[in-house]
């Protein structure tokens, strides 16, 4: 089955298939593959996080002991599963997205897999559902991980409100911070107009991030590209 978000900064195609048939593939959860193959499916697959990706924020997950996780853009829940299936049986995650139907078509994988107790799904936009959020004190500083992959004119006033609901030393990852190299083109270049159209909101943020004092960064060349941003105490 080809991979339902193919996008690769890697040297050549053969070494991206190279990479998931040696590393990722034999080390997929068999639902993480059954909510791909229910992904391959519908017009917009190309959305889902990538299988390798997936395994870097499991990884990532593990790595900080999170428990606590929030997810911005779920789609059909390649990224919310992975998370899901690495943290312990008592993590629990938040997860947003405008739009429900997305969220149960991957939904029986993740039944499947036993961890949608881990899961707390709310439909709706984001950055009301943030406010809502930062509203609550008790809420600040909160969560472990925070991933964002949603609308991306959006970035960076989700960064400002995660900032305040991570906790210091936690992260925050923003994907698709590389724009399929978009961000790196000459403005006469021929660009398709999605591309075109968020590449600028992609570049404030990327500039914003690597100015910001309250952030250490790493901008990692996975997938579409993913910004982690730690928390400074
Ligand atoms: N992380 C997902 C995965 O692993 O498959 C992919 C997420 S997809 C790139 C982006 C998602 O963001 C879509 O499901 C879309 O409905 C959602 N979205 C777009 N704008 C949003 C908003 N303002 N608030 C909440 N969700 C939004
Ligand atoms: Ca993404």
């Amino acid at each position: 089955m080809e991979p339902t978000g193919r996008v690769t900064l890697l040297y050549s195609e053969a070494l991206y298939h190279y990479l998931l048939e040696t590393s990722v593939y034999p080390r997929e959860h068999e639902c993480l593959k059954e909510l791909r193959e229910i992904t391959s499916e519908h017009p917009w697959k190309v959305m889902s996080t990538t299988p390798d990706e997936g395994q870097f924020l499991a990884m990532l997950v593990k790595l900080i002991g999170a428990k606590n996780t929030l997810e911005i853009g779920v789609y059909t829940g390649y990224s919310l599963l992975a998370t899901a299936l690495a943290l312990p049986d008592d993590g629990k995650i938040l997860a947003i997205d405008i739009k429900r139907d997305y969220y149960e078509m991957g939904l029986p994988a993740i039944e499947k897999a036993g961890v949608a107790h881990k899961i707390d799904f709310r439909e709706g936009r984001a950055l009301p559902m943030l406010d809502q959020l930062v509203a609550d004190e008790k809420a600040h500083g909160s969560f472990d991980f925070i991933f964002i992959d949603a609308d991306k004119d959006n970035y960076l006033n989700y960064h400002e409100r995660a900032l305040k609901l991570v906790r210091p030393g936690g992260v925050i990852g923003y994907d698709n911070t590389l724009w399929k190299g978009a961000v790196a083109m000459p403005e006469d270049a021929p660009m398709e107009k999605p591309l075109r159209h968020y590449r600028g909101y992609v570049r404030e943020l990327n500039a914003a991030l690597a100015a910001d004092p309250r952030v250490e960064i790493c901008h990692l060349t996975i997938n579409d590209g993913l910004t982690l941003c730690r928390r400074i105490e």
